[in-house]
């Protein structure tokens, strides 16, 4: 039985699991892939005060830092489902197993939706990005497309518009779904093409890197080549949080709603980080929104009364 049981093991749950430990009280960290989308990640550079790291090196880093304490690490665990209680929470696991704690930090993550068209895989990190606000700056000067109009596709070709040469913005759809104030101003700038009623249908590339996307025009059915060097896939963030349905409060998007303290509709139970609704999803933030939580669930011990 633990104390504090996390689960999920990227950014948010390593600093929650270290956080707890760090009181002297049972920790213990259950994910299905320790390191998270950090795994997934080529260059970091908004990893403050760390210039330029590598997800895989930044993931072991992780990692190593969890082991340096007393805690209890399940990797290729993945929770199926929460089962709160009075003053014990139940975790039960893909593998029939389950764990009891006082406490749970929910840390699961997100992943980003994909556009499953050919040569989104063999390029992604070599021109295929998904974090404008991570990888903009590596495409200063250079032509890009960003997938989607919603307010995050808006948002991110009005964000790379002021770095890189030229953005082109596709929609699948005949008309762009952003919020009025975002279109406005996506339209008032000088180097955006906007697509509509477009259906991206392969990601080009020379071997090494992206050089080109195809689009079919959905109203003529015309196939059509743009050259580009990058493409940010911006049609959504799935929250890893699935499982929890009925369990603890999720927002329309799925994201476990936590207060300022990182918890949830649960007493005992607190989020961080991409599963939640705490915006902008970034690495230094799940790492802040990890300790706030677990600082939350210590505090929730000293005052409950169970021994
Ligand atoms: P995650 O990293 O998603 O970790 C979730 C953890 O939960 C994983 O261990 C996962 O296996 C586990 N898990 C999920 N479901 C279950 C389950 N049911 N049971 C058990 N475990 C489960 N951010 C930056 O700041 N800078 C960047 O340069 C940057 N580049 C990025 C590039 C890419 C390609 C991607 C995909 C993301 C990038 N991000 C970047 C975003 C950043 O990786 C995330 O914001 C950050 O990893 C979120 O941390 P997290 O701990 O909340 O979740």
């Amino acid at each position: 039985r633990f104390d504090v049981l996390v689960v999920g093991g990227g950014p948010a749950g390593a600093t929650a699991a270290i956080y707890a430990a760090r009181k002297g009280i049972r920790t213990g960290v259950a994910a299905e892939r320790f390191g998270g989308q950090v795994l997934d990640t080529m260059a970091i550079e908004n990893f403050i005060s760390v210039p330029y790291t590598e997800g895989p090196k930044l993931a072991a880093a992780l990692e190593q830092h969890v082991r340096e304490y007393e805690v209890e690490i399940l990797n290729l665990q993945k929770a199926v489902k929460l089962v709160p209680g009075a003053d014990i929470v139940e975790v039960e696991f893909a593998n029939g197993a389950s764990l009891r704690s006082k406490t749970v930090i929910l840390a699961t993550g997100a992943r980003w939706r994909q556009m499953n068209v050919p040569g989104e895989d063999t390029y992604r990190n070599k021109g295929v990005a998904y974090c404008p606000h991570c990888d903009g700056p590596l495409f200063k000067g250079k032509r890009v497309a960003v997938i989607g109009g919603g307010n995050s596709g808006v948002e991110a070709a009005i964000d790379l518009a002021g770095i890189v040469a030229h953005v082109t913005l596709i929609e699948f759809d005949s008309a762009l779904r952003a919020d009025d104030v975002l279109q406005r101003k996506l339209k008032s700038l000088s180097n955006v093409t906007i697509l509509t009623s477009a259906k991206t249908t392969e990601v080009l590339g020379d071997g090494q890197k992206v050089s080109g996307l195809t689009y079919e025009n959905r109203n003529t059915g015309e196939s059509v080549k743009v050259e580009l060097e990058g493409i940010f896939v911006q049609i959504g963030l799935l929250p890893n949080t699935e499982w929890l349905k009925g369990a603890v409060e999720l927002s329309p998007r799925g994201e476990i709603v936590v207060d300022a303290h990182g918890q949830t509709s649960v007493p005992g139970v607190f989020a961080a980080g991409d599963c939640t609704t705490v915006p902008y999803k970034q690495i230094v933030i799940a790492l802040g929104e990890g300790a706030k939580a677990s600082l939350s669930a210590f505090d929730h011990l000293i005052r409950s009364s169970a021994p």
